[in-house]
């Protein structure tokens, strides 16, 4: 998309972290945003006035993406209100580690519930109107743990990993309507996800990426506003890894 006034983009898990910095990056660019968050009410209405002063419509709303009913009355609601959806970033997404033999029947469902109904839900809404329209990008957000796997994660690498799937069938099924879908694969972000790593496990992971750094949400909000892009109209079906160098 060269020219993004008036296009509208919806984001999922807008309140924090990625979400939040993709949401800002969207509307820098000039689009319209309707984001959804679980529970963070104050981050929510923080970002609408950060992105006021952008001169475009943002409007977040308390939606959990793994309950399809509520997201298909959001994603109708948004169309009603912004009259079309151009593009859709699914950011939403938790992580409930233990080894399997411990994990626990709920640890594993709501992952995947969050993680790749969430998913699937998004894009059974949108997908519709963007045929209609012969034209729409999405962006899925995958991570490393869903090519590579990672110990105590068989939930989440399950569910990231099943993100990628998902994208890349997405992506032969609608290409013929002018859809582009693509997946964006992240390593060690500061957000909040991490934040909550000790001292141990954060050198270790500091010391296996070669830029010995972790990234930043607007790193991983560039290559998102990049993918939804016209400049980037000639890829579909990509899994782009943003890591640090973390997986060569
Ligand atoms: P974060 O800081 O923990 O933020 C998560 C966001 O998702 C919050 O806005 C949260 O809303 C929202 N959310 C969680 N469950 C939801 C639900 N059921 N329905 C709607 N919204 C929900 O996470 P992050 O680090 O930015 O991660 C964003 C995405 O990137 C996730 O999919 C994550 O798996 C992926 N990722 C992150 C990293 C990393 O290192 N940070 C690496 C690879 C991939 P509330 O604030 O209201 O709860």
């Amino acid at each position: 998309m060269g020219d993004t006034t008036n296009r509208v983009a919806l984001v999922t898990g807008g309140s924090r972290g990625i979400g939040r910095a993709t949401v800002h990056a969207l509307a820098r660019d000039g689009f319209d945003v309707a984001f959804c968050y679980r529970s963070d009410d104050e981050s929510a209405r923080t970002l609408e006035k950060e992105t006021a002063e952008l001169g475009v419509r943002v409007t977040g709303s308390r939606v959990d993406v793994a309950d399809a009913e509520s997201v298909r009355a959001w994603i109708s609601a948004t169309e009603e209100e912004f009259g079309q959806i151009d593009a859709a970033v699914t950011a939403a997404g938790i992580t409930r580690d233990n080894p399997l033999v411990l994990m626990e029947d709920e640890q594993w469902h709501q992952v995947i519930d969050t993680n790749l109904d969430g998913v699937y839900h998004v894009c059974r809404s949108v997908v519709f109107g963007m045929m209609k329209r012969r034209s729409g990008a999405i962006v899925n957000i995958s991570s490393v743990a869903g090519v590579y796997g990672h110990g105590t994660q068989t939930n989440y690498s399950a569910s990231k990993a099943g993100i990628i799937g998902f994208s890349r069938a997405l992506a032969k099924e609608t290409g013929r309507s002018g859809i582009r879908v693509n997946a964006v694969a992240p390593g060690f972000i500061e957000t909040d996800m991490v934040a909550a790593m000790n001292d141990k496990a954060r050198k270790e992971a500091l010391s296996s990426i070669p830029l010995r750094r972790m990234g930043t949400a607007e790193e991983v909000a560039d290559l998102v506003a990049y993918l939804v892009s016209d400049r980037a109209a000639y890829i579909t079906g990509a899994v782009l890894q943003i890591d640090g160098g973390i997986t060569i």
